[in-house]
């Protein structure tokens, strides 16, 4: 990857945000970064952020709600979210490799990310629904 020159204020969020390993949102980013003595604009934030994500080094997700949350872009791992319980179980494979490659191929889409999500309810979750009857 091209080296490329990235303002002091890209560097602080890019670090943060690979420190939190979790999604946060620019005012998230901008609070923290002020309790940290290195704060600046929210402006500057978003700005930053909008590099950041266009280098292809951060991704961005939108909740329902319209908000915007930030993380750095992880390892390929995608997991099986219990909608019951909340568990998060990390799952070793990713399906979704090789269908990269071929989009890759297919409409010439430089493609930095991608995220893959399961929802269902996890063995225990399961067991309960069956013990309390509302199993099929
Ligand atoms: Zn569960
Ligand atoms: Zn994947």
């Amino acid at each position: 990857m091209k080296a490329q020159q990235r303002t002091r204020s890209q560097e602080r969020i890019l670090n943060l945000l690979r420190t939190l390993n979790r999604a946060v949102s620019a005012q998230d980013i901008y609070v923290e970064l002020r309790s940290r003595n290195e704060g600046m604009g929210l402006a500057t934030v978003y700005r930053s952020l909008e590099v950041l994500k266009l280098e292809g080094v951060i991704q961005v997700r939108t909740l329902a709600s319209g908000e915007s949350l930030y993380s750095s872009v992880q390892e390929d791992k995608h997991h099986l979210t219990c909608l019951q319980c909340g568990a998060s179980i990390p799952i070793n494979e990713c399906p979704v490799h090789d269908l990269e490659d071929q989009l890759h191929h297919s409409y010439r889409f430089k493609i930095y990310y991608h995220t893959l999500e399961f929802f269902g309810l996890c063995m225990d979750c399961q067991l309960i629904h069956s013990n309390n009857g509302i199993s099929d």
